[in-house]
């Protein structure tokens, strides 16, 4: 675009639109100016350019059939602070409609040739949207700030490209949701369980982070309304879930504040500023105390929230803590399992060169740490059981099993094993979270946990939600479409995506899309089998097949990423390893190019992006 571009500007923007980059250092010099004429003092290191001071995205893609959430970008004193956002103007083009939240006054205005229908919003967080326009219209928008004093005329251009988002059904037996917004932000959301419904997403769960403390203990004005919420949700058919972050590291401080601090040390002997995870359970640390944590999940559960995703994130800096208490359970702990006595520092010194699993001394110290985990997570499940009055509640725990758990290494004070935690019904399902491993890697990776795992224990992945917003690791909202597409045809029962707060509406349509398109296989997903490698035999070997089977049928994957040349694959299939005798073939979802001849699979990809993943159905 800029080749032969000859001009004299005197500034030079280099804008990165990334999900992760990390710059050492840019430096722009103009002619005749060599790098050793060049102080780099601390003054050469300036705030960048804010390019999208609202809205994360340059381009909006908003769909016809539902509203969905555009958040903002919020300073963390707003984001935190329910009542509070941002005062704008929001500059929509006619057919684009502003569903939520309620403006304080509307106009209409022209400018620039261009005629808007100018929204004042005084504290605005988030931004429901629906179009009118015809699939493919672009028309441009904007965001305008009210603050004169702090940010005078300060404004966002945007486009807004109007998308197709059918419905798409929900599954009774898939979980699957997109969360982890506060519920302030889904209460502005008009019809907010019937526009999330209708992407096919079974898990509603508009509570997250403090939202529990704030709506269930402390009778919050927005109680009733959460109540409401719930109600609705379940009787639309949908889960009704919650994001809670017990036992973080918040609360591990609160804990030691109500007691003595306990004195911590590292495997290496140096004092942790972090106090001992066991202060946590104490009677009155932040797990069982009157209005603690354990309360809070159990008021929850007795308010009709029944699926509860915990983001626990003890990232306590020791492997092993050495306080008065844990060497006194410790010793009472060796003496149980009949073991010689020794001292938490001696048997972390010979775990070390033991390694684990085959080290006695960590395999043990392990166990400790697994008995801490069952006391605490089992306190919950107990509690909150009762307080459900027979309802089922069903608990998974953010990024357990670990990969650390998988490869069966020791994983010290911070964590748990997930197996005992699974075999003890205190956890109902694993819920991994793999955001750095490349999505041509994920099936594998999958494939690795779904045979770690306990049969019976459903798998539902954490994706991070497209590649914009707070943390995005998709490249993309195709990227997103194959990873979901990896999980389903690789031993997955679910996803759960954070956050809502960093999805796009393309975001919105991949998920829709394969919600809809795995809808059909949902019992195979639930009780099929790996299929066995050596089943498939990609004659080229760019090319590769996996996926899952009831013995009747199987749901195929074939993948060819990064490849941008286009190519003709074949696939050949031992029909006998495989159970069944393969003799048809159909698409799922928008799979296209793809036959069975002459009892060959044979895929042609035309290199886009969107065609790297292929997936059909054999019977
Ligand atoms: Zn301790």
């Amino acid at each position: 675009m800029i080749e032969g571009l000859r001009t004299r500007g005197r500034y030079v923007a280099l804008v990165f639109w990334a999900s992760q980059l990390y710059l050492d250092e840019i430096e722009v010099f103009s002619d005749g100016l060599s790098l050793q004429d060049v102080d780099i003092s601390g003054g050469a290191f300036v705030k960048s350019l804010d390019v999208f001071p609202f809205a994360s995205f340059a381009r909006l893609h908003i769909a016809r059939e539902a509203s969905h959430p555009v958040a903002l970008e919020l300073p963390v004193d707003v984001r935190y602070n329910w009542a509070s956002g941002l005062p704008i103007y929001l500059d929509l083009p006619e057919g684009v409609l502003l569903k939520g939240p309620q403006p304080a006054e509307v106009s209409e205005i022209v400018e620039d040739g261009n005629t808007w229908r100018r929204h004042k919003i005084d504290k605005a967080r988030v931004l429901y949207l629906q179009s009118e326009l015809e699939v493919g219209t672009v028309r441009p928008a904007r965001i305008v700030s009210q603050d004169v004093s702090s940010q005078p005329g300060r404004e966002q251009m945007l486009e807004i490209e109007t998308i197709s988002i059918p419905r798409a059904p929900v599954s009774s037996k898939l979980r699957t949701s997109v969360a982890f917004a506060f519920f302030a932000d889904w209460k502005v959301w008009p019809d907010a369980v019937g526009n999330y419904k209708h992407m096919g997403f079974s898990v509603f769960a508009p509570f997250s982070e403090t939202d529990i403390r704030w709506l269930f203990m402390k009778g919050h004005s927005l109680t009733p309304e959460a109540l409401e919420m719930i109600k609705h949700a379940k009787a639309q058919g949908l889960v009704v879930g919650a994001w809670m972050s017990p036992f973080n590291n918040n609360a591990l401080a609160r804990s030691a504040k109500s007691g003595p601090r306990a004195a911590v040390h590292h495997g290496t002997g140096s004092a942790s500023a972090t106090p001992c995870p066991r202060v946590y359970m104490r009677p009155e640390g932040e797990g069982p105390s009157e209005e603690g944590e354990i309360a809070q999940a159990s008021m929850a559960a007795k308010s009709g929230v029944e699926f509860f995703l915990f983001d626990s994130e003890p990232d306590w800096g020791g492997t092993i803590c050495t306080c008065g208490n844990c060497a006194k359970l410790w010793s009472e702990f060796l003496e149980k399992r009949g073991a010689a006595p020794r001292t938490l520092d001696e048997a972390w010194t010979q775990s070390k060169l033991q390694g684990w699993p085959s080290g006695a001394h960590s395999r043990l110290l392990q166990e400790f740490w697994d008995e801490f985990y069952g006391q605490l997570w089992g306190g919950f499940r107990k509690s909150m059981a009762s307080a459900a009055e027979g309802r089922t509640v069903t608990i998974g725990l953010y990024n357990y099993p670990k990969t650390s758990d998988l490869k069966h290494q020791y994983m010290g004070g911070n964590h748990g094993r997930f197996e005992p935690l699974y075999k003890d019904g205190i956890v109902d399902f694993a819920a991994p979270e793999n955001y750095l491993v490349r999505t041509a890697d994920y099936g594998e990776l999958m494939r690795s946990f779904r045979r770690h795992l306990p049969e019976s224990c459903p798998m539902h992945p954490i994706v991070s939600c497209g590649a914009a917003g707070m943390i995005g690791c998709e490249r993309s909202a195709t990227d997103l479409k194959h990873r979901l597409y990896e999980i389903f045809c690789n031993g997955g029962q679910g996803y759960h995506a954070w956050s809502i707060s960093g999805a796009s509406g393309e975001d919105f349509r991949a998920f829709a899309e394969v919600n809809a398109a795995v809808h059909p296989y949902e019992d195979m997903i639930v009780s099929g089998k790996l299929i066995d490698a050596g089943c498939f035999t990609p004659g080229d070997s760019s090319a590769s097949a996996n996926g899952i089977t009831d013995g009747k049928r199987a749901l195929v994957l074939i993948s060819r990423y990064g490849k941008s040349s286009p190519a003709k694959a074949i696939v050949r299939i031992n029909c006998s390893k495989l159970g069944f005798n393969a003799a048809r073939l159909s698409l799922v979802g928008q799979t296209r190019n793809v036959v069975l001849k002459d009892g060959v699979i044979v895929a042609e990809f035309d290199g886009t992006p969107d065609d790297f993943v292929k997936v059909v159905c054999l019977e």
